[in-house]
């Protein structure tokens, strides 16, 4: 699923591939993909246009065409972009798919369909206006701890939640707290500012990282749950027992029971 790290890497993805190209076509095969738009206005708006820059906070993606106009990707389960050069054959499971005029083109594809594409005009006043919180890569700790300490809830929860910090899901939470030694459960009012730094510290070193090598999970196998998420694994630090499964925030959450210390 889609975290800051691989929605960085879509933007770098469409940096490389798809800037300052003018736009000839625009198909909509999945009208449920768009959020706030019609296909109609999305196809006036766009052909003609081009991209000219490109903005990510937390797990948006805003691609600018004209002053004051974005195209706004969220990728939800599934969603990536593929690109094709002339000549090249389309994948035909696009739900959107955008044409150049030199015939290359740019697909979002999107296999369970939980993504959504939108126009925008201002990206600040966007955040603003649907209460995001500052995005996990750009937070200082200052900050992070005090945002933080506002929730009478679990770290896992508020690290997931992203009004209070935007970027970070389900699986980096889990690797997050898995390196910080914390057990998903732990209540924040009950976590001294030792244990908020190294939260803060292990989710910058994480997701820095992550972006380092283009969100590509073969290079992160260090990273005990982004490469083996799996319950009943033996946990390879010093600790020796066994990875468990629970269901918490809503979202199926792996952790060593061993090693993550319960603090309640
Ligand atoms: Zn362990």
């Amino acid at each position: 699923m889609p975290e800051l790290p691989e929605v960085e890497s879509f933007k770098n993805y469409i940096e490389q591939t798809s800037l300052y190209k003018r736009i000839k076509d625009v198909t909509v095969s999945n009208a449920m993909l768009l959020s706030g738009t019609s296909k109609e206005c999305l196809r006036g708006t766009l052909i003609g246009n081009m991209m000219m820059g490109s903005r990510r906070h937390g797990k948006f993606l805003f691609i600018r065409h004209k002053k004051d106009l974005n195209l706004l990707f969220h990728f939800g389960m599934t969603g990536h972009l593929e690109y094709f050069p002339k000549g090249e054959p389309i994948n035909k499971n696009a739900a959107l798919l955008i044409l150049f005029k030199d015939d290359s083109s740019l697909a979002f594809v999107d296999r369970r369909r939980l993504g959504k594409v939108g126009l925008i005009k201002n990206v600040d006043d966007f955040i603003k206006e649907r209460g995001y919180g500052p995005d996990a890569l750009q937070i200082d700790e200052k900050e992070f701890t005090e945002r933080l300490k506002s929730k009478r809830t679990n770290i896992k929860t508020a690290l997931m939640d992203q009004k209070l910090l935007a970027g970070v899901g389900n699986e980096y939470s889990d690797e997050i707290l898995f390196q910080s030694r914390l057990h998903p459960e732990s209540r924040i009012n009950k976590l001294n500012m030792r244990l908020l730094h190294r939260v803060f510290e292990n989710m910058q070193g994480i997701l820095k990282k992550a972006v380092a090598e283009n969100a590509d999970r073969r290079k992160l196998s260090n990273y005990f749950f982004l490469e083996h998420r799996k319950a009943g694994l033996t946990c390879p630090p010093k600790c020796g027992g066994f990875t468990a499964l629970k269901t918490i925030g809503g979202r199926s959450s792996y952790f060593c029971p061993g090693c993550q210390e319960l603090i309640k």
